[in-house]
């Protein structure tokens, strides 16, 4: 099966008479079992143990996790409460003290300060490096690099990595390549099959889609899956409740029609933009102005819906942004129906999450200025969404 009818059909239940066509929300914690038939330590957990307990496993979770799995082409998929319970349960469940990360120098603020502020309290090293920069990558791994961190496009500025460059030089270094492909989607961009170890999303975005649950995943290999299942579920305990899996196993019916269609209006305003004199640089991975378009041609079959921009003054812009725009709205998050504009001043990341120094808070300024926007173009007409746009600005 393709993109489109996995996301509605991968994984269904049977087709049995009066069986139900929609997957119903299974919202029971504990399930009817034996002496027999399952261990009470999750060290004793089988790949076909029964349900048993919602931390370790509910069956509208597992729809969820096997129908990312397939979109993902994955051997298994693993559910978390968010992407940082994702993000933060992978790193520890793979470093350990002594041990090295190599982090994107842009990526999600959160896991930017999850890395250098708790990770380094436990002993685990961890350093940044420019991930579009394959040789500056190679020259960052040391001998106890146990995992390189990217994501691609990076959030908030759309800087991209080539993902078999990175992974070649991962697993040359004996290191494995984690992920991040949020703002991708499988829909886009398949990591595993460019030889990432891990892929992560937060499912908050694009793949729910509707701004109305909180979830992770991680993907990968089944028997990694499992262990990290054990340690950074079961034990961590950040599982996804599944309420939230049942709307985002919705969301995911539609996130290939929602891809396209997000990828056409972004194409319109990215377009509008860049021919705005307000507006300094565009960052949209489908531009040819982009820095890494050939990157982008070569791994994303769709450019996704987000841009960022800089401009001159632009604190005053932002001001401007949030107080006249009609349509969009001036919000964080990203990847849902409606449109997200928002204003991140270089200063606040730069120094409080991403902690450079140097030439790479000033490579950070010259792709940005002094603040980027970060728009989430969503489904509305491109054409209301450009005007709303002209209206703000002008004057
Ligand atoms: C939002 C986001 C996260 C964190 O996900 P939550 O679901 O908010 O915890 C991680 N990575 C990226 C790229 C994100 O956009």
């Amino acid at each position: 099966m393709r993109p489109a009818t996995l996301a509605l059909h991968a994984a269904e239940p049977a087709r049995a008479l009066g069986a139900p066509v929609t997957p119903p929300l299974v919202a029971a914690t504990s399930f009817y079992t034996d002496p027999d038939a399952i261990g009470f330590s999750a060290n004793d957990l089988g790949a076909d143990a029964p349900m048993f307990y919602t931390r370790w496993g509910n069956p509208t979770v597992a729809l969820l996790e096997q129908r990312l799995a397939a979109l993902e082409g994955a051997e298994a998929a693993l559910g978390f409460a968010s992407g940082m319970a994702a993000t933060a349960g992978l790193f520890l469940h793979r470093l350990a003290p002594g041990s090295h990360l190599l982090l994107s120098d842009v990526c999600y603020a959160g896991v930017a300060e999850f890395a250098l502020e708790t990770l380094a309290r436990y002993g685990v090293a961890v350093s940044s490096v420019d991930m579009s920069d394959p040789a500056a990558v190679a020259a960052a791994i040391r001998p106890e690099t146990r995992l390189v961190h990217i994501e691609t496009p990076a959030n908030p500025i759309l800087k991209l990595a080539d993902i078999s460059a990175l992974a070649a030089i991962a697993h040359a270094a004996g290191a494995e390549l984690s992920v991040d492909s949020t703002m991708a989607t499988p829909i886009a961009t398949q990591p595993i099959a460019l030889g990432a170890d891990w892929v992560i999303h937060s499912l908050t975005k694009y793949a729910c889609g509707h701004g109305d649950a909180l979830g992770g995943a991680v993907m990968g290999r089944a028997a990694p899956i499992a262990a990290l299942r054990k340690e950074a579920v079961i034990h961590l305990g950040g599982a996804i409740s599944p309420f939230a899996a049942w709307l985002i196993l919705r969301g995911l019916e539609t996130l290939p029609a929602r891809m396209a269609l997000h990828e056409r209006n972004a194409r319109i305003v990215a377009e509008f933009l860049s021919a705005h004199p307000r507006i300094r640089r565009v960052y949209w991975p489908g531009l040819e102005s982009h820095p890494h378009h050939a990157v982008a041609k070569r791994q994303m079959a769709n450019f996704s819906g987000m841009i960022s921009f800089s401009a001159d003054d632009d604190k005053n812009l932002a001001r401007r942004l949030a107080e006249r725009l009609k349509i969009w709205s001036y919000a964080v998050s990203l990847g849902k129906a409606q449109s997200l504009l928002f204003h991140i001043p270089a200063d606040d990341v730069v120094h409080g999450s991403f902690r450079l120094e140097g030439a790479a808070a000033a490579a950070y300024r010259d792709w940005t200025g002094d603040g980027t926007f970060r728009l989430s173009v969503g489904l509305e007409d491109p054409a209301d969404l450009v005007e709303d746009l002209e209206q703000a600005m002008k004057g």
